[in-house]
């Protein structure tokens, strides 16, 4: 076996039994990199010489007996945290050239740990798609391949495409996402992998670029529930730099993938089931309810009345906090510049070039509705449906444990497909944007394969701060569909 195929639990235990080192371990991940990445584009920056002086100290740790949960574990870090010393793109040329003074808290809490960061990587830019497509710096190559189609090329999902690609082809044993509408859930589940967007304020925001600050989530990807439950073991905590990170007790996440799902009541919403659904998706879905059911929890069926408003909620409240985040890039206090003749004029050219489609089409949208004589009509309304959705969530919360759904409504795509119309790229977030306008913690755990060979996920949501029951409930997913199956472009294959 590889280095590079160890789960984080394996290496870990590698690692302290001193069978290789964490600059062995590190070496073959940056080779890997240095295979596949020109290909895959998952990467927008390598950063070599960090990753091995991290690994050096790891080792010294090691032999000093004063290993931590992730010491020597090499992951890969979204462009969207913010990285001492390290440019943070945001996937967008306006901060192409950016190199932030400090350190988000949730990489401080991962660097404090003991883990290695490799590098930074890829996504929709300022985390807005859900193709990787708007990228200013390229698409990302999703590593999985269509049985019969080897030559169309994927999108790995978005916006945490990068992060996901990388983990999926072995270029890095876990990643940083962030989940604004989906963008852990969608692209775990199209590249093969466990996501896991965390309670509201569970992960600090702290220093990471902000899309829509009510609504973004860090959080872990990993090739296993258990590897993703040790990353965000790590990754929370209370932040008080963070006004709106929770001061709650982190739970041994870890431990509590083994709880099972014994006497849990698992809610299945009847809004989820939609007309259009393709039959392999609501079929996998069947069969992991009867996974559960096997395993001892009792199969509910709930009724989340609002849902059918999450999109059009999101699809408001996320440009208003956008525009309003995203008037920051001025060129005068970070990244780009484009000089005028006069200051006006700056800005201008500043936010034209600095700006991709998708992102512009966002700001515009923000500020209507945020413009007085439409505020009450849109923005006000939505925050009203928003409360309607959140108390959906609490009421169905009084009758089960959690609540199984698929994660997306299919599988990868091609890169090029879905990009005439913006509305059909919103759609893919139909299942995960109710969780993020909620707050509630939510997890995508790979379930099976379509006919064409592609991963597909399930999707566990679980109360506020419950992530251990989200866990245990994935756990059991993965354990019954013992999904093995392999993306074609991965290190050694
Ligand atoms: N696809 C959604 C959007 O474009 C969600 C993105 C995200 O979660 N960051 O806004």
């Amino acid at each position: 076996m590889m280095l590079t195929d160890l789960t984080i639990a394996e290496a870990r235990d590698g690692l302290r039994a001193k069978r290789f080192s964490a600059v062995d371990l590190t070496m073959a991940h940056l080779h890997a990199i240095e295979q596949l990445n020109p290909r895959l584009n998952a990467y927008l920056t390598v950063s070599h010489s960090q990753a091995l002086a991290q690994a050096q100290a790891a080792d010294a740790a090691l032999a000093a007996g004063e290993a931590r949960a992730l010491t020597g574990i090499p992951l890969a870090i979204k462009d969207l945290f913010c990285t001492q010393g390290i440019r943070t793109t945001a996937g967008s040329r306006i901060l192409e050239p950016f190199v932030p003074p400090y350190e988000s808290t949730v990489t401080a809490n991962l660097k404090r740990d003991g883990a290695i960061f490799l590098g930074k990587a890829n996504l929709d830019e300022f985390a807005m798609g859900s193709s990787n497509m708007t990228s200013a710096f390229g698409p990302v190559e999703n590593p999985w391949k269509r049985r019969q189609d080897a030559n169309a090329v994927l999108v790995p999902g978005g916006s945490s495409g990068g992060s996901a690609a990388a983990v999926a082809a072995r270029l890095a044993m876990g990643a940083t996402g962030t989940d604004t509408g989906g963008s852990i859930r969608q692209p775990a589940s199209f590249c093969g992998l466990v996501g896991v967007k965390p309670t509201y304020g569970r992960c600090s925001r702290w220093g990471v670029v902000a899309f829509a600050s009510s609504l973004d989530h860090p959080g872990p990807f990993a090739r296993t529930v258990r590897d993703s439950a040790i990353l965000l073991g790590s990754m929370s905590g209370h932040d008080p730099k963070d006004s709106t990170s929770a001061n709650v007790p982190v739970p041994d996440f870890e431990a509590a993938c083994a709880r099972g799902v014994k006497g849990l009541r698992i809610g299945v919403p009847k809004e989820y089931r939609s007309d259009g659904m393709a039959a392999e998706i609501e079929a996998l879905w069947q069969q992991g309810l009867g996974w559960l059911r096997d395993a001892g929890a009792e199969i509910v069926d709930v009724s989340l009345p609002h849902t059918k408003y999450g999109l059009a909620t999101y699809y408001i409240i996320a440009p208003a906090e956008a525009s309003s985040n995203l008037a920051r890039y001025d060129g005068v206090r970070f990244g780009m510049r484009r000089e005028g003749q006069d200051l006006r004029d700056l800005y201008e050219r500043t936010r034209a070039e600095g700006f991709g489609a998708e992102v512009r089409r966002r700001v515009l949208i923000g500020t209507y509705v945020l413009s007085a004589g439409y505020y009450d009509a849109y923005y006000l309304r939505a925050q009203k449906v928003r409360a309607l959705i959140l108390r959906d969530f609490t009421d169905v919360f009084t009758q089960v444990d959690a609540l199984l759904t698929p994660t997306a409504p299919s599988a990868a795509f091609g890169q090029g497909e879905k990009m005439d119309d913006p509305i059909t790229m919103y759609l893919n977030d139909v299942f995960t944007v109710p969780s993020n306008l909620a707050g509630v913690p939510a997890a995508s755990v790979p379930a099976g394969l379509d006919t064409n060979g592609l991963p597909l996920g399930l999707q566990v949501i679980g109360r506020p701060f419950d992530e251990a029951t989200v866990l245990a409930v994935s756990s059991v997913i993965e354990q019954a569909a013992g999904f093995d199956a392999l993306p074609a472009i991965r290190a050694g294959a």
